[in-house]
C-alpha cells in the first residue's frame, strides 16, 4: 500500500476538515444570527410590552386588546395570533381616532351585528326578516327601534319556543371572521342608547362590564345571548307598563274631556265672564300641554300618575273656583238686571203718565172747558197757520164771527146753568157738522169764530147759512120745553194787505149789521 494510500488518506482528511470548518462556521453564523434574531425579538417584545403598558389608561376600549397582547407575549409567541391581536388593536385605535376626529360618536356599524345574527338565527323567516331590517336600517341608527325590531324577529327562539334538537344544534361555523370586540362594542352602544327600566339597571350594568372587559372566557356568542335575553325581558316587562300608561292616559283624557264639557257648558250666555274664561282656558291648556310632554317622555307609570293626578286636582279646583265666581257673577247680574228692568218699567209708566198728562194739559190749554171746542188760544195758533198758507198760496180764506142772539135773556130767564147748556148745545152743532178742513173755536162768552180755508165769501155764506139753519131747527129741551135758539154771524174774506185785526173788524161789522137787521141771519162784508 505504500505512498498512494497515504496520500489518498491525507487528501480525504483535508476534505473532511474543510467541510467541518465550513459547517462549524455556518453553525457559528447561524448561532450568531439566531442570537441576534432572538435579541431583536426580545427587544421587540419588550418594546411592545412597554408600549402596551404606556398605552394603558388611554382608553378603556383599548384595555382588553392590550391585556391580551401582553398575555400572548408572556407565553409562547404565536405570530399568527399576535398578528391578529395587533390588527384588532389597530382597528380599535382607528375607531378611537374616528370618534375623536368627528368629535362625536360615529353611527353604530350594525353590519357585523347583522352578520352575527344571520349566522346565529338561521330559519328562513328570521333570515328574511333580518335582511329586510338590515336594508331598512338607516343612519343615524334609532337604537330603541332597532332593538325592538331585532327582539321581534328573534324572540320566539330566544324565549325557548325552539325544540330541544334545535337547542342542542350548534350554530353553523362562521363563514367570515367576526371581530368579537367589535360585536361587543356594538352591543354596548345598543345598551347605552335604549331606555332601561329601574328593575334592570343592575343586570344591564353587569352585562356592560362583561362587554367592556371583553373577557376571553366568555364567547361573544354567549354574551350576545345574554344581551338578547335581557332585552327580551325588558321588552316583555315594558309592554304591560306601556299598556298601563295608555290605559291611564285614556282615563285621564276622559276626565279632561268631561271637565272641558263642564267648562264650555256652564254659563255660556255671560258675556262679561269671557275674560275669566279665557284666563281659565289658558291655564288649562298650559297644564294640558305640560301633561302631554310628560306623558310622551314618561317611562315610569307611578310618577306620571302622581303628576297627572295633582294636575287634574289643580285644574278641577280652578274650574270649581271659576264656576263659583261665575255663579256669584250671574246672581249679581240677575239682581242688577231685575233692578234695571224694574227701573225701566217704572220709567216707562212714569213717561206714559207724563205723556198723557202733557197731552191732557195741552188739550186743556187749547180747549174750552165748557164746550170742549178749541179755545181762543187754539184759534190764535190756527189763525197764524191759515194766514201764512193764504199768503203763500193765495187761496181764499174766510172768517166768520158768530154770536148767540139774546143770550143775556136766556141767562136771565133760565139761569146761567141753562145758559151754559145752550152754549154746549150750540157748540155740539158746530163740532158735529163742521168739515175737516174748517175750524171752529169758542172765542169768548157766547161768541164763536170760524175759519174756512179754500173758501170764498159766497161759499162761506152758504156754509154759514147751513149752520144758522141747523141751530135754529135743533131746539134744546129745557124742562121738557123746547127752547128756540138763534144765532147770527158776520162773514168776511181775507183780502190783500189784511191782518187778523182788519179782517176781524170787517166780520164784526157784518155781525153788527146782522143783529141790526133782526138777528138769526148771516151778513157778509
Ligand atoms: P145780542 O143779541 O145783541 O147779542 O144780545 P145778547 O143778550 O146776547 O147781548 P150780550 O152780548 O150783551 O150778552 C151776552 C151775555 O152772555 C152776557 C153774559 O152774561 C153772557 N155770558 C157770557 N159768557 C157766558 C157764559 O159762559 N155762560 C153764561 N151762562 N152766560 C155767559
Ligand atoms: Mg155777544
Ligand atoms: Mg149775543
Amino acid at each position: 500500500m505504500g505512498f498512494f494510500s497515504k496520500s489518498a488518506d491525507k487528501n480525504n482528511d483535508n476534505e473532511k476538515d474543510k467541510w467541518r470548518d465550513k459547517y462549524l462556521n455556518l453553525l457559528d453564523t447561524q448561532e450568531l444570527s439566531e442570537k441576534a434574531h432572538k435579541e431583536v425579538q426580545e427587544l421587540l417584545c419588550k418594546a411592545i410590552v412597554r408600549l402596551t403598558i404606556a398605552a394603558s389608561g388611554v382608553d378603556p376600549q383599548l384595555e382588553p386588546h392590550l391585556k391580551r397582547i401582553r398575555n400572548h407575549l408572556k407565553n409562547d409567541i404565536d405570530s399568527h395570533q399576535l398578528k391578529a391581536e395587533l390588527e384588532n388593536l389597530t382597528n380599535a385605535i382607528n375607531r378611537l381616532n374616528d370618534v375623536s376626529l368627528n368629535g362625536q360618536h360615529t353611527d353604530t356599524d350594525i353590519s357585523l351585528l347583522f352578520a352575527f345574527l344571520l349566522q346565529r338565527y338561521t330559519s328562513v323567516k328570521q333570515q328574511q326578516d333580518l335582511n329586510l331590517l338590515k336594508e331598512n336600517c338607516k343612519s343615524p341608527v334609532d337604537h330603541q327601534r332597532l332593538f325592538s325590531a331585532i327582539v321581534e324577529i328573534i324572540k320566539d327562539e330566544a324565549t325557548g319556543k325552539q325544540s330541544a334538537e334545535q337547542l342542542s344544534e350548534k350554530p353553523p361555523p362562521f363563514q367570515q371572521p367576526i371581530d368579537p370586540f367589535f360585536v361587543n362594542t356594538q352591543l354596548l352602544q345598543l345598551l347605552e342608547h335604549i331606555e332601561i327600566p329601574d328593575a334592570f339597571i343592575q343586570k344591564v350594568q353587569a352585562l356592560k362590564q362583561q362587554l367592556a372587559m371583553q373577557e376571553a372566557t366568555l364567547s361573544h356568542e354567549s354574551i350576545l345571548g345574554s344581551v338578547i335575553s335581557l332585552l327580551i325581558e325588558i321588552n316583555a316587562n315594558s309592554q304591560p307598563k306601556q299598556q298601563d300608561i295608555d290605559k291611564f292616559l285614556a282615563h285621564i283624557t276622559e276626565q279632561l274631556t268631561e271637565l272641558g264639557l263642564a267648562i264650555t257648558g256652564s254659563g255660556a250666555a255671560l258675556m262679561d265672564a269671557s275674560l275669566n274664561r279665557s284666563k281659565l282656558d289658558q291655564s288649562v291648556s298650559e297644564q294640558m300641554s305640560d301633561l302631554q310632554n310628560r306623558s310622551i317622555h314618561a317611562t315610569q307609570l307611578e310618577p306620571l300618575k302622581e303628576v297627572i293626578s295633582s294636575r287634574i286636582a289643580q285644574i278641577t279646583q280652578e274650574i270649581q273656583e271659576h264656576k263659583q265666581k261665575e255663579a256669584v257673577q250671574r246672581e249679581n247680574y240677575q239682581h242688577q238686571l231685575e233692578e234695571l228692568s224694574q227701573k225701566i218699567n217704572a220709567m216707562e209708566s212714569e213717561t206714559g203718565e207724563l205723556k198723557s198728562k202733557l197731552i191732557t194739559a195741552n188739550t186743556h190749554a187749547l180747549r174750552d172747558a165748557l164746550t170742549d171746542l178749541p179755545n181762543r188760544q187754539a184759534y190764535d195758533e190756527r189763525l197764524i197757520t191759515e194766514i201764512a198758507r193764504w199768503q203763500r198760496y193765495h187761496t181764499p180764506l174766510c172768517l166768520v164771527v158768530w154770536d148767540i142772539d139774546f143770550f143775556k135773556n136766556i141767562n136771565d130767564q133760565f139761569g146761567h146753568q141753562i145758559g151754559d147748556k145752550v152754549l154746549v148745545h150750540v157748540a155740539c152743532q158746530f163740532s158735529g157738522h163742521i168739515r175737516k178742513a174748517d175750524f171752529i173755536a169758542r172765542f169768548g162768552g157766547e161768541e164763536f169764530t170760524m175759519l174756512l180755508p179754500h173758501t170764498n165769501k159766497h161759499l162761506a155764506l152758504k156754509v154759514a147759512e147751513k149752520f144758522r139753519s141747523l141751530i135754529e131747527q135743533n131746539h134744546l129741551n129745557v124742562n121738557d120745553i123746547p127752547l128756540s135758539i138763534t144765532i147770527s154771524c158776520g162773514i168776511t174774506q181775507f183780502i190783500k194787505g189784511d191782518t187778523h185785526e182788519t179782517a176781524f173788524a170787517r166780520a164784526d161789522q157784518a155781525l153788527y149789521r146782522a143783529k141790526e137787521q133782526g138777528r138769526n141771519q148771516c151778513c157778509m162784508s
